[in-house]
């Protein structure tokens, strides 16, 4: 057969919804109580108020309590952190988010810090992150679409242990905790960024690719070993006169080259884009099993 298996990360996360939903309903029948998410947004910049607004929907949609705070653009930053810790001391709320990226007078890295790591569904606290590059540690939560990628992997029954890895990025949303994810889980990683040369020479070597740069269509057909599995994490847009829009989505993969020789290849869109959100309930799911389920709490 001639082509990669596509990975339907619609399709999946779909599933995941599904299975949440269910979660959700054996809580409420069980303990008497409903998840909760918060999720606080700064400013009305468009992308942000998309994502905030998919999210939101989402979390109602599975059964979850979606609690908002809308801040405006000129939030001052102990505004944002008297909110932070609210939510933190407020015991129905078992997950806290803030939309990233804060309007440029707010100190990401405080408010970050601040929320609870308990509560810290997008997995960003330094100590989540801590807990995730060290052997023996696990922490409380995982970033959610370093999750999600490696959630289509394993929903494919792509094995990880002892396979060579490598991550195209390095960020501390999607590069990094992916890749140590992916250490966690066993794989042998390479991170490949800006500064590295000859990239196509070490992720032609990789069983599994994870590409997170933000370049179109950077990662060539001819960069990937035959059979690997390709994990396309970008989002742009290029220029496109034959859409009404004037542009088009691509990954960062080149799609139409790469799906000839991998194994298997994550469309964009509709691969790891669901898979976010998806990962974002699951998260709230686990937060709140770790409190419904302890005796003390149980109604
Ligand atoms: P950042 O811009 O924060 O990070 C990009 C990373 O890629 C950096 O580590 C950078 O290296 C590296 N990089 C940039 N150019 C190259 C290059 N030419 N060769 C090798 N490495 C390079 O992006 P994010 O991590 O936030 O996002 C990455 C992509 O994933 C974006 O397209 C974004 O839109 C998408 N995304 C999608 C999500 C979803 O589907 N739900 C969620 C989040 C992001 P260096 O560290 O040296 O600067």
């Amino acid at each position: 057969a001639e082509g990669a298996v596509l990975i339907d990360g619609k399709a999946i996360a779909n599933t995941i919804h599904q299975e949440i939903a269910q979660e959700v309903t054996y809580l409420w029948n069980n303990y008497g109580r409903v998840p909760s998410l918060a999720v606080v947004i700064v400013g009305d910049r468009k992308d942000s108020q998309t994502y905030v607004r998919m999210k939101r929907k989402a979390c109602t949609e599975v059964g979850m309590k979606s609690i908002s705070v809308d801040l405006p653009a000129d939030a001052s930053e102990e505004t944002i952190l008297d909110h932070v810790m609210e939510l933190n001391a407020d015991p129905e709320v078992i997950g806290v988010l803030v939309q990233l990226p804060l309007p440029k007078h707010v100190n990401e890295e405080r408010v970050l810090n601040a929320i609870s790591i308990e509560k810290d569904v997008d997995g960003f606290h330094p100590l989540n992150i801590g807990k995730l590059c060290m052997k023996g540690r696990e922490p409380l939560f995982v970033p959610c679409t370093p999750k999600g990628c490696i959630e289509l992997l394993i929903r494919m029954g792509i094995p990880l242990k002892g396979k060579r890895a490598v991550v195209v990025g390095r960020s501390n949303i999607v590069g990094m905790p992916v890749a140590m994810l992916l250490n966690k889980l066993d794989a042998s990683v390479s991170i490949v960024h800006s500064n590295t040369a000859d990239p196509k020479s070490i992720v032609k070597e990789a069983d599994i690719i994870i590409a997170a740069a933000g370049q179109a269509q950077m990662v060539k057909g001819d960069w990937i070993k035959r059979g690997a599995a390709v994990i396309d994490v970008g989002t742009n847009y290029i220029p496109d006169s034959t859409k009404k829009s004037g542009h088009r989505l691509v990954g960062d993969v080149d799609f139409a080259e790469a799906k000839k020789v991998a194994g298997y290849i994550t469309p964009v869109p509709g691969g790891v884009g669901p898979m976010t959100i998806a990962m974002l309930l699951k998260n709230t799911l686990e937060g709140a099993k770790r409190v419904f389920l302890q005796p003390e709490n149980a109604v």
